[in-house]
């Protein structure tokens, strides 16, 4: 059942429980009060009665004793003056009464002695039976009291008194008004209390429900209780103010939170719309990109295999000129091929993040030289100047990757002859600091030159190709360094190429701690900025040397007079391809013999009459690693070449570090081929001295033995 006083206000609840407390503490003290009192007042109408009794038979005791009935009733006349007393009678020890009062005449007094002894005395009792003073409340309320009258020990009579209470219960009505009066006066004093003081403990609590009310309903947590400081309400404030700053706090940190996890959400959504973004365009480009690659390799295979079919069908009709164009265009088309191939994988190397940059020593001026004197070549062939300048201190070394290095300057100055049809071309190669604007830093450049010091600096090796060649039109600036990218489609008609070189060079440049940046004018030529980061740099004291003006002719006789082997051993099953490589040999004199499997090979190496090995990688039962490993540990230092078709870098590396002491990629070009027997024969025969050159220190240490 639902207790009624839930519903009730709180100043309700107090004044009631402040009235009601006080009833009931009134209620229980008037009761006591007038309980004892009531008993005080009948005590006393007892012992007031118990006197006048005892004082009847003291005085009396005579007149009973001489049964004068006169003196007697006279006796107790003086009962008049005691308004509570109704009836007295002094009774002789026989039972006969003496006198009574009121007076009773002689006649009646039998029967009234009758009527008192059946109200007061039980059918066992007599009014002689008493001993000692004896009261009782009779049925109708009055008071009886029995007192013996008692002389030398003997019971001379009794005296017998009745008493009215009627006076006891007016002063007891009235004593129980007044009780009454003073309980609704502190009643009524209570309740004024009550509504008084309840104000100071339902106030508080009021402006706290409001206050909690305000602060769900507004949602605002910055509302504070004020006032009060000391007792149970003020303990009451501090604690809701404090769960308020907590919740504040909470509340703060929340919002915080939830700022954090919006922004990081918004961020993953940028980041995969740009992901997403990325992931189309890679795949267009891939489209794009397939599509490039099946015209690419299409056009110059077309060409090959149309001549090549025009050959084989028309030879007859074909005369010794068109003969010698068609082989060129086939020619000319299998290089472009091979260039298309090695472009793409070297692209998709990059593009896959394998592009592997080997940090070594190296020094960037024979470099670049060496590079300058293989396209003169081709630049003389056009017709074109082509020049190389260092500028400034030149280092001795610097920490880059040289193979990378080389091929980027190799495409720039490939690019520059490609497109210049008539005046020059110059290399332009200094260091340059990181920070140029640092003057500081060129100040050290120079100090460090001169004191010819080793430190370690931030530097670039910036490499500038500037030609006067047909240029490129400004908004195709922009597109040169995409893959496939040509800034005229004429171009490729004129100048060939496949689009790839910029793209892949710009990657390298990248790739070395750099950048590639291009400026043009049609018709007046272009200047292409290579930059690498070169570090550790060590200085040469060589300022005031001349310039290395490479002699190329005299570089192409080197490798003319290149050192060359007699007789070759040729282990590929590929019959074509060692075909071709027994012609090159051949037409350059020397002797060939092919194997076709592992066992041939190895058997054909032991006679010990070959002075070179061409090792095919590929082949179906040679494992070619395994083979040079059992050379190289029976002590069979025969030098061996290894030719494969994977092109990737890595495997060349792989195979030196196998024991490998040259590398080929097919298809095999005759000059290469050359260069490389050239190279490892001449390695080799270094080696092969040292090996047995005595040691300097032998005769001294057996002398000294
Ligand atoms: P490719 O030379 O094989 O066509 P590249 O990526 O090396 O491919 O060059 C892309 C294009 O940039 C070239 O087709 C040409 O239009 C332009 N280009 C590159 N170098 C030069 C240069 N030195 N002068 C004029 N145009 C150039």
């Amino acid at each position: 059942m639902q207790n009624p006083l839930r519903n009730l206000a709180i100043r309700t609840r107090l004044i009631l429980l402040a009235t009601g407390s006080s009833c009931v503490a009134i209620a229980i003290a008037s009761a006591g009060f007038s309980y004892f009192d009531t008993q005080a007042l009948q005590d006393a109408l007892v012992s007031q009665t118990a006197s006048d009794a005892e004082m009847l038979a003291f005085n009396g005791s005579a007149a009973v004793l001489a049964g004068d009935e006169a003196a007697a009733e006279e006796l107790l006349r003086s009962l008049s003056r005691q308004p509570d007393i109704r009836v007295g009678i002094i009774i002789d020890p026989q039972g006969r009464i003496l006198a009574t009062f009121p007076p009773i005449p002689e006649g009646d007094r039998s029967s009234v002695i009758e009527a008192v002894r059946k109200q007061s005395l039980s059918s066992s009792e007599d009014f002689t039976s008493f001993r000692t003073a004896h009261y009782r409340f009779a049925s109708d309320g009055s008071l009886e009291l029995i007192q013996p009258v008692i002389v030398s020990d003997e019971l001379i009579g009794t005296v017998y008194l009745q008493a009215s209470r009627d006076r006891l219960h007016r002063e007891i009505a009235n004593y129980r008004s007044i009780v009454a009066l003073v309980v609704l006066m502190s009643l009524f004093s209570a309740v004024l209390f009550a509504v008084l003081v309840q104000r100071r403990v339902s106030d508080p609590l009021l402006s706290l429900a409001e206050m909690a009310r305000r602060i769900s309903h507004e949602d605002n947590y910055t509302l504070r209780m004020r006032g009060h400081t000391g007792g149970e309400i003020g303990i009451l404030f501090e604690a809701f103010n404090r769960m308020l700053d907590q919740i504040q706090h909470s509340k703060d940190e929340l919002a915080g939170a939830n700022d954090e996890l919006e922004e990081r959400v918004a961020r993953r959504t940028a980041q995969l719309a740009k992901a997403r973004d990325l992931a189309e365009a890679a795949n267009l480009a891939k489209s794009e990109f397939l599509a490039n690659m099946s015209h690419e390799i299409r056009t110059p295979l077309n060409a090959v295999l149309g001549f090549a079919e025009l050959l084989r069908h028309g030879a007859s009709d074909v005369t010794d000129s068109e003969r010698d164009e068609y082989l060129d265009i086939i020619h000319t088309s299998g290089a472009h091929l091979l260039q298309l191939i090695n472009d793409i994988l070297d692209l998709s190397r990059v593009e896959a993040g394998y592009l592997q940059v080997e940090l070594r020593e190296c020094s960037p001026e024979p470099l670049l030289a060496e590079v300058v004197a293989l396209l003169s070549v081709r630049a003389k062939q056009r017709g074109l100047e082509l020049n190389y300048h260092w500028i400034g201190p030149k280092p001795e070394t610097i920490l880059t990757d040289e193979y990378r290095l080389r091929q980027l300057v190799m495409n720039l100055v490939g690019n520059a002859i490609k497109f210049t049809p008539d005046g020059r071309i110059d290399i332009l190669a200094e260091l340059e600091p990181v920070d140029a604007v640092q003057s500081d830093a060129e100040k050290k450049l120079s100090r460090l030159s001169e004191a010819n010091e080793t430190e370690v600096t931030d530097f670039y090796l910036r490499i500038d190709v500037v030609d006067t060649g047909i240029g490129i039109a400004p908004d195709r600036l922009g597109h040169i360094f995409e893959p496939f990218s040509q800034a005229d489609t004429s171009i490729t008609r004129c100048y060939g190429g496949t689009g790839l070189g910029l793209a892949i060079s710009r990657r390298v440049a990248n790739a070395l701690g750099g950048r590639l940046e291009v400026r043009s004018t049609p018709d007046v030529g272009s200047t292409f900025t290579a930059r690498v980061s070169a570090a550790a740099v060590q200085w040469r004291n060589d300022r005031d040397e001349p310039l290395d003006e490479p002699d190329s002719d005299e570089h192409q006789n080197d490798i003319l007079n290149a050192e060359l082997p007699r007789c070759v051993l040729i282990i590929d099953d590929g019959e074509a391809n060692s075909r071709l490589v027994c012609l090159l040999l051949e037409k350059r004199g020397i002797a060939t013999t092919v194997a076709v499997d592992r066992h041939e090979g190895m058997d054909a190496i032991y006679t010990g009459k070959f002075d070179l090995v061409l090792m095919d990688l590929q082949m179906p039962v040679l494992d070619c690693f395994a083979a040079i490993r059992e050379l190289r540990d029976r002590k069979f230092f025969i030098p061996v070449i290894a030719v494969t078709a994977n092109a990737m870098r890595l495997d060349r590396q792989q195979c030196l570090d196998a024991g490998f002491d040259g590398y080929l990629t097919k298809p095999i070009q005759s000059q290469q081929l050359f260069d490389t027997m050239s190279e490892v024969l001449t390695k080799h025969r270094s080696e092969v001295l040292m090996r047995h050159r005595p040691d300097p220190l032998a005769p001294v240490r057996e002398n000294s033995e």
